[in-house]
């Protein structure tokens, strides 16, 4: 679906899907549980969701002639990290713009993590006293005009990679390469459950999977907690997508299956459900997650599965995007495990 799209390589390759065994048994073994390591995907800072979604972008970046990338997220925003990490690796410069989109109070929460990684790689940080918004921001647009002001070719990317023409298409990329990934294992997967916020990621999964059939087999995992606005931006990007790679066919509202269960208290803040499917997952599996996004889907998951969600034989696989350098944010919480 992709082949007429440059694409610029940043990751290593098709993730990893590994089964998570003793989850699995965990949860009573009825419904097979595995995970595609998105977190594990690139070796440019970490890596994550963001670093699919900028293979697709970076083409145009260089073919505008930028020398600055800018864009937008909370303090401790995994994609302004990727997106530093990625300005890094092509030679430019990097300016974000890194807004109070959490309620959250550490001591620590603007010098760890995410943002000391953005730092350390050289990016200019403006913070920014906004609340969160995953829409287009007028302190981005500040940011953009103020690069050019001092000379700079600026080239924008909304919060999340999301609201941009080409932002679905990595994870189209995604669905084909799980296509790829089941005609090698023998079998295919019956759910994908994906965390979604601003938008693209999911999106260009419903249009991957559109193509088999499977578009309302992907479950959202609303993180966002203004679930209404992110819904309707999956189903905007999800359309654009799909014209843009000739699907054949439109996006309807029954495609976009998206829970606003598990989003509580606020966006970037973890329940204390949140805190046990990571520390259960963590503990069952060596594999960590973080307390804004990929906790909560892993909640999600986890009580889908105690509530029968998923018929038993279902196999469901868990797209785990990244983010865990945010975790350092919320060290009190988890200062005894
Ligand atoms: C950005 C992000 C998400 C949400 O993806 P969207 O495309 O913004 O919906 C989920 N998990 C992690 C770790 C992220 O960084």
């Amino acid at each position: 679906m992709l082949e007429k799209f440059e694409r610029y390589p940043l990751t290593f390759g098709p993730t990893p899907i590994e089964k998570l065994s003793r989850l699995t048994e965990q949860l009573g073994g009825a419904v097979e549980i595995y995970a595609k390591r998105e977190d594990c995907n690139s070796g440019l800072a970490f890596g994550g969701n963001k670093v699919r979604k900028l293979e697709y972008i970076v083409p145009d970046a260089i073919a505008s002639n930028a020398d600055t990338l800018v864009t937008i997220g909370g303090v401790q925003s995994n994609h302004t990290r990727q997106v530093a990490a990625v300005a890094a690796k092509l030679g430019m410069k990097c300016r974000l713009v890194q807004e109070s989109w959490v309620p959250f109070e550490d001591a620590v929460y603007d010098r760890v993590g995410n943002i000391l990684m953005s730092r350390v790689m050289g990016a200019q940080i403006d913070l920014v006293d906004e609340g969160f918004d995953i829409g287009i921001r007028e302190s981005w647009q500040r940011a953009i005009e103020d690069v050019k002001r001092q000379g700079g070719k600026p080239y924008a990317i909304p919060a999340g990679a999301s609201v941009h023409k080409l932002g679905g298409l990595g994870f189209v990329g995604f669905a084909e390469e799980v296509r790829a990934q089941e005609a090698e294992l023998g079998f295919s997967f019956d759910y994908v459950i994906v965390c979604t916020v601003t938008g693209s990621t999911h999106a260009g999964m419903l249009v991957g999977f559109a193509k088999d059939g499977r578009a309302d087999r992907v479950i959202g995992i609303d993180a966002s907690g203004t679930v209404e606005q992110t819904r309707a931006q999956v189903l905007d990007i999800a359309r654009n997508t799909a014209a843009l790679v000739e699907l054949g066919r439109d996006i309807v509202e029954d495609d976009l299956v998206l829970l606003s269960d598990y989003a509580y208290p606020a966006y970037g803040v973890p329940s204390a459900e949140t805190n046990e499917a990571i520390r259960l997952s963590a503990r069952l599996e060596g594999m960590m997650t973080d307390p804004v996004y990929e906790g909560k889907s892993m909640q999600g998951m986890i009580d889908l599965v105690r509530k029968d969600y998923f018929p038993a034989g279902s196999k469901v696989l868990y797209a785990h995007l990244g983010g865990v350098p945010a975790i350092n944010g919320y060290s009190y919480i988890y200062r005894n495990g």
